[in-house]
């Protein structure tokens, strides 16, 4: 079966591997449909010197695939069902896993695509557990977009920073995967949303999205913007992810008690605080990383009924995946890119 592996940095290569043995008590065999990229994609390919894995390394963390076989102890899962696949190997039994709270798992074995091999191959044997059946409605694209992409930004908005409707947003480089996202669902629950894009030809797409305001980040400071379109209050919650180009500014732009959420830092990933401000304007910093499966099943929810759609910028195939992360890299993207497997 064909795979994708990272051999070295910078250096991808389709290969052929031998396909799983028959799926394991409580493992399903999956056929993978669509990988959708990531910015842990380009931090793999580019090199992590303190990423534990070894290579090569079959890429791809976020997916979808449909149900091949279906091994003993399943029940809830039959061949040719279509799921969306969780992207880390939790322990399925310490007291985090059990209470849902996946991402919080205490003997995680770590992240396919980065840490474990990913799911840029063929086929691939999962724990049923894991696995996340998609609603009528919902489609390979709008699974595999389901895990990373919008369950993140569900357990950023919903259980970290407590979005509420009414409340004023500033969502981050709105054309990234997951600001596409973000202002989707923030402005669908009644939110004022603000953006931020690096070029003018995003800002039409992200006010179709439903962006109240679009601010050029490379045109104008974003903060004064934001004091100027909030009339000097801030706004309730910022949502973070570009990191040392933002983070200053990110601050000035919070309202007293304002919450700063944030699941990245493609920017850079050291930064500094002014604690006066932190502790004055009494403000909230909240860390997030990956999301619940409740959350992927809430965000499919919400796409099978049209409330938001996966926003895809293109597909791509093995061959040029090379191309696809450099762009990812160089920023120049709106919504998701998509590695078609089969
Ligand atoms: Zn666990």
């Amino acid at each position: 079966m064909r795979a994708l592996q990272l051999i070295e940095d910078r250096r991808l290569e389709a290969v052929d591997l031998a396909p799983p043995p028959p799926p394991a008590l409580g493992e399903v065999t999956v056929r993978i449909k669509a990988v959708a990229l990531n910015h842990i994609d380009v931090w793999g390919w580019r090199g992590m010197a303190f990423a534990k894995r070894k290579l090569p390394l079959v890429i791809g963390a976020e997916a979808s695939g449909e149900v091949e076989t279906v091994g003993q102890g399943v029940s809830d899962l039959l061949p040719g069902q279509l799921v969306s696949i969780y992207g880390a190997r939790t322990c399925g039994l310490c007291r985090a896993c059990r209470e849902g709270r996946d991402n919080l798992c205490e003997h995680v074995a770590g992240v396919h695509g980065f840490h474990l091999d990913g799911f840029a191959q063929e086929l691939i044997n999962l724990p049923a557990r894991l696995l996340v059946p998609a609603p009528p409605g919902v489609d390979a694209i709008g699974a595999a977009v389901a895990p990373v992409t919008f369950g993140t930004v569900e357990h950023m908005l919903f259980d970290n920073a407590h979005l509420e409707p009414g409340e004023t947003v500033l969502v981050h480089a709105g054309g990234s995967g997951i600001g596409t996202a973000a202002i989707q669902l923030a402005k669908r629950m009644g939110c004022t949303v603000i953006t931020t894009v690096g070029s003018n030809d995003k800002i039409a797409k992200a006010q179709a999205l439903g962006a109240d305001h679009v601010i050029n980040y490379r045109e104008d400071r974003f903060e004064g913007v934001v004091r100027k379109l909030t009339r000097k209050k801030g706004v309730d919650v910022v949502f973070e992810h570009v990191g040392a180009d933002t983070w200053a500014g990110s601050m000035l732009s919070l309202k007293r008690g304002g919450r700063l959420v944030t699941c990245g830092s493609t920017s850079g990933v050291s930064t500094s605080i002014n604690l006066m401000q932190l502790f004055q304007q009494q403000l909230k910093l909240l860390g997030s990383f990956g999301c619940r499966m409740e959350n992927m099943a809430n965000a499919m929810q919400k796409m099978a009924t049209g409330l938001v759609r996966p926003v895809i910028d293109t597909e791509v195939d093995f061959d040029s995946i090379d191309a696809a992360l450099k762009r990812m890299e160089g920023r120049d993207v709106f919504g998701k890119i998509i590695l078609r497997v089969a």
